[in-house]
């Protein structure tokens, strides 16, 4: 069996879930490669904006759609009904609207145990827009989990049933990299130790301290979004710093902090599932 047999369509309706990532952008090519397009009649390609990804990601989203041929539909949340909206490459949010409306409606804050961010804004989001939009009630939700992200587990959806076509291919990390090294072009966001540095929200509380120092320094009015909702809420978006202590550590410290071993944890609290 080849490793593009695993993305052969399975049938009835089938959800793409792109993150805006290199991983789940690779299995979007591998789907097409593997049934010479998509179907439209049955298939599609969402990306949930949350208004705090980087412009370089949004920028990706749309090159995608592009080069490859490849009709993405952009949508949102919001806080009226229908709960969303399609707004495409133009009119995405780019200063954390629908986050913003979400966590007014919420009277609260997102953290490491109430990941409330994650399944409205992009897992629910693509849920209402499938069932109010296209008619949908059931469908395959093609998720771009690899090989070794074993210990990531879709939400489980009555819905939608997850295709996991990367971890059946055994697709690495590895794979991925070796992929976009062969593209003419990419996400325009450096990988460290391989991980892409500012993907997903930008000041996600699941990123490391030690990056979310850095995020404070070298981007203060990105940062502020997230400082701002800890001030205006009351709450914090994680149980061990403030978002105003990291700043002020680092007009303190500077880089001496991030680079003295255990000052700022490194460790990540996880990743986003969409
Ligand atoms: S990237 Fe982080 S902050 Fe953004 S939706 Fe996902 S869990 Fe929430």
């Amino acid at each position: 069996m080849s490793r593009l047999s695993h993305f052969t369509l399975p049938d009835g309706h089938v959800q793409i879930a792109f993150s805006g990532g290199r991983t789940s952008a690779f299995m979007l090519h591998q789907i097409l490669e593997a049934n010479s397009g998509l179907p439209e009649d049955r298939c599609e390609v969402t990306f949930q904006n949350t208004g705090r990804e980087m412009p370089q990601t949004l920028d990706f989203v749309a090159e995608v759609g592009r080069r490859w041929g490849v009709m993405i539909v952009w949508l949102e949340y919001r806080a009226a009904k229908p709960l969303f909206e399609v707004v495409g490459y133009q009119g995405a949010s780019r200063n954390g609207e629908p986050f913003d409306a979400l966590i007014i409606k919420k009277q609260s804050l997102p953290n490491l145990h109430k990941k409330w961010c994650s399944a409205e804004l992009k897992t629910k989001t693509a849920k209402r827009y499938l069932v109010r939009s296209r008619g949908w009630r059931k469908w395959t939700s093609a998720i771009g989990f690899r090989a070794d992200e074993g210990h990531r587990a879709p939400y489980p959806d009555n819905r939608a049933t997850p295709w996991l076509p990367l971890r059946a291919a055994n697709i690495s990390r590895a794979d991925v990299s070796a992929f976009w090294r062969a593209q003419p072009f990419d996400l325009a966001l450096p990988v460290v130790k391989g991980r892409t540095v500012g993907g997903n929200c930008d000041g996600c509380f699941l990123k490391s301290e030690a990056f979310l120092s850095a995020f404070s320094r070298d981007m203060p009015l990105r940062h502020a979004w997230w400082e701002g909702h800890e001030f205006a809420r009351g709450h914090q978006f994680s149980d061990r710093y403030s978002r105003r202590e990291l700043r002020q550590f680092m007009e303190l410290q500077g880089d001496w902090a991030l680079s003295t071993e255990g000052a700022l944890c490194q460790s990540n609290d996880g990743e986003c599932m969409a």
